[in-house]
């Protein structure tokens, strides 16, 4: 999903919200490249494509406080909320990523500090579905 962010960031070549979610819409599973993807690219239908994939943009895409490190292209994980929900999706092919610094320290911070929120974080790698404590 190539966009250009509010916040000035752009997706260059990162794909990766082509291929971890599972998109219902578009008939596609979790870690699965949706049809319409050419890896390193991004969409082929772009111009065409559906109402959802112009409306998403992950937090790097629209948070300009997450540092340099938090670049999908660089992380290899994708990062969203969901109401009070910190959403990571974690490219199964670099599992352990969120384990390591600067995400790890990162990740608990934003699990600790609830706030008035109540704001919790769910990691994703693959079929694995770990809570950040
Ligand atoms: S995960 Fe974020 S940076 Fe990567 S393509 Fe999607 S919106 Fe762009
Ligand atoms: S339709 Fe295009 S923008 Fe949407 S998930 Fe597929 S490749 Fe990405």
């Amino acid at each position: 999903m190539q966009q250009i962010s509010p916040v000035n960031r752009a997706c260059g070549t990162c794909t990766l919200c082509c291929r971890l979610p599972d998109i219902d819409a578009l008939d596609k599973p979790a870690n699965e490249w949706c049809r319409n993807c050419i890896e390193g690219q991004g969409c082929r239908i772009y111009e065409q494509r559906p109402q959802l994939c112009r409306d998403f943009l992950c937090l790097w895409m629209t948070d300009e406080g997450l540092s340099p490190a938090w670049d999908p292209a660089q992380s290899h994980m994708m990062i969203y909320r969901q109401g009070p929900q910190i959403t990571v999706l974690v490219d199964p092919d670099f599992p352990d990523m969120w384990k390591r610094e600067p995400y790890a320290q990162q990740l608990s911070s934003w699990a600790r500090q609830p706030g008035t929120t109540g704001q919790y974080v769910i990691v994703f790698v693959g079929d694995a579905v770990f809570k950040v404590d």
